[in-house]
């Protein structure tokens, strides 16, 4: 069993750092110490700005193959520390180690695709010759790095949605400022580790755990070119109003829906919704949390899904055969427990769970919800899913659309017209037909409309974000 450090040192201007001891990170299972890390204060986010900025030239001229080497260096590095990174979140997070060895493969696959966009940075050569005026003249447009960013990440995902950020930077050539989560620092910090290994400009990267004072600086530094920010909608959006010009990607929240039509092969959709409502105890922003099923096939799909939840293994997250760990915190479990019972008390029926210890939540079905309750309508983010009825698809689109959140949403269903139907009516980022909502690969564009955010990410797609278009346009002498 890999073991952690007592102590770990922040990142700053590409080295190793200890300003102080100040933040302790539990084991989110056993509430005892982990480790202890820096926390950044507002002179120390200063001087890593200022690092970012000197850095933005010299990370610019990278060449690509040297941009690509970076990305190798790290993937070869996170296959030799596979144990030691599933571990870290295993402790840090209270992910279940299978989950968190997941985590650490999402992560590997991240650094590999920035490495194959390292090189792929094309441009456009496009005829301006659209009018008298213009004979002779040619267009051609490349992208340059928009310079030095900021990027804060959450406490879900702690390796892969800080790569998210990292890996895209390093392909574009822009230097970076990083804030982990508080709660989880230690993913961030160990890429930071294997980063300062590698032949980058002083300065290109700093990874900060910060105290709230210190953290405004992310979004309001105006050297900044570019906020991107992956948490909860409240925070994301106030951070944006305080953003001033810089650019905004925003990664929120959601309460994603499924829905099951009649003709789903209902093993699969069984198998998938499970593992969408909670794995990682329902703590991703695009877990399942509504489930809405065809009147016909309703009550056995109902039994089919309380059957498999009350036989979901929970406790200790280290072991291997633990499907549902505790939740980040015993003040979120009990935030979700008061969401529950709410929901009961007005109405609603318990089909499984509800049961409450510390931390660990049970894996909890309800059903006949009355539509204003929370457990409805804002993000359980944690092992809670809804159910509901449907006759007609249209009906079923309009209670996937009933939400201020829109991030992606899974359909099980034979039908291509009621999919392509979907894919035009929908108001998500994505929909994922034939499984689940949390269905996501790391290079596709992945983000959400309505309250759960701007822009994309999927590498490609954040480099566009990290960079500007520079135009040429070329008279034939
Ligand atoms: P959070 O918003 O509380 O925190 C996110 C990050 O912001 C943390 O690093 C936190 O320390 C920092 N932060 C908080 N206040 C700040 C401030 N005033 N200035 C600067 N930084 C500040 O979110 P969380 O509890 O860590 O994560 C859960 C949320 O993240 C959920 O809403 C979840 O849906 C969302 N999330 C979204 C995605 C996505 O890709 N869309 C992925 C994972 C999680």
């Amino acid at each position: 069993m890999p073991e952690l450090k007592d102590t770990y040192p922040l990142y700053l201007n590409g080295k190793a750092a200890q300003p102080n001891t100040d933040l302790e990170v539990t084991d989110k299972f056993t509430g005892k110490l982990a480790f202890r890390t820096a926390l950044a204060t507002p002179d120390v986010i200063e001087e890593a700005i200022a690092g970012a900025v000197r850095a933005a030239e010299p990370m610019a001229k990278l060449a690509s193959y040297e941009r690509q080497a970076v990305l190798d260096h790290c993937v070869k590095r996170f296959r030799e520390r596979f144990d030691d990174l599933a571990y870290a979140l295993c402790v840090e997070a209270g992910k279940p180690i299978k989950d968190a060895e997941g985590e650490v493969t999402r992560l590997i696959d991240t650094f590999r695709i920035a490495s194959e966009e390292a090189t792929r940075n094309y441009g456009e050569v496009q005829p301006l010759d659209i009018s008298e005026r213009a004979k002779g003249y040619i267009g051609m447009w490349k992208r340059v790095p928009i310079g030095p960013c900021s990027f804060i990440s959450p406490f879900n995902f702690p390796l892969n949605l800080a790569a998210h950020k990292v890996a895209p930077a390093i392909a574009m050539g822009c230097p970076f400022v990083m804030k982990p989560a508080s709660l989880t620092p230690l993913g961030a910090i160990i890429m930071g580790e294997v980063l300062a290994e590698c032949d980058l400009p002083e300065g290109a990267f700093s990874i900060l755990p910060a105290s709230r004072d210190g953290a405004d600086l992310f979004s309001t530094d105006e050297r900044l070119k570019l906020l991107s920010f992956t948490g909860s909608p409240e925070v994301g959006w106030a951070l944006k109003a305080k953003a001033g010009k810089k650019k905004v990607v925003l990664e929120l929240g959601g309460n994603a829906a499924v829905i099951v039509d009649k003709d789903a092969d209902l093993d699969h959709a069984l198998e998938r919704i499970i593992f969408g409502a909670f794995y990682q105890s329902g703590q991703s922003c695009i877990g399942v949390q509504r489930i809405i099923i065809h009147a016909d096939i309703y009550d056995r799909f109902k039994q089919m899904l309380v059957d498999k939840t009350k036989a979901l293994v929970s406790g200790d997250p280290k072991d291997r055969h633990t499907f549902i760990g505790p939740m980040i915190s015993e003040k979120e479990a009990k935030r979700l427990k008061g969401w529950i019972d709410d929901a009961v008390a007005a109405g609603a029926r318990l089909l499984c769970g509800g049961g409450l210890d510390g931390a660990m939540l049970e894996a909890t079905l309800i059903e006949d919800a009355p539509d204003g309750c929370d457990a409805v309508r804002e993000e359980a983010f944690g092992p809670l899913a809804v159910l509901s009825k449907f006759t007609d698809w249209n009906a079923a689109m309009t209670e996937v659309n009933d939400s201020r959140f829109g991030l992606q949403a899974g359909l099980f269903t034979r039908d291509i017209h009621k999919v392509l139907d979907a894919w035009d009516d929908l108001q998500v980022g994505g929909i994922v037909v034939n499984d689940v909502s949390s269905y996501r690969v790391d290079n596709m564009p992945y983000g959400g409309v309505k309250d759960s955010g701007l822009g994309r990410e999927g590498i490609r797609f954040a480099m566009e974000d990290m960079s500007e278009i520079r135009n040429m346009v070329i008279r034939r002498a």
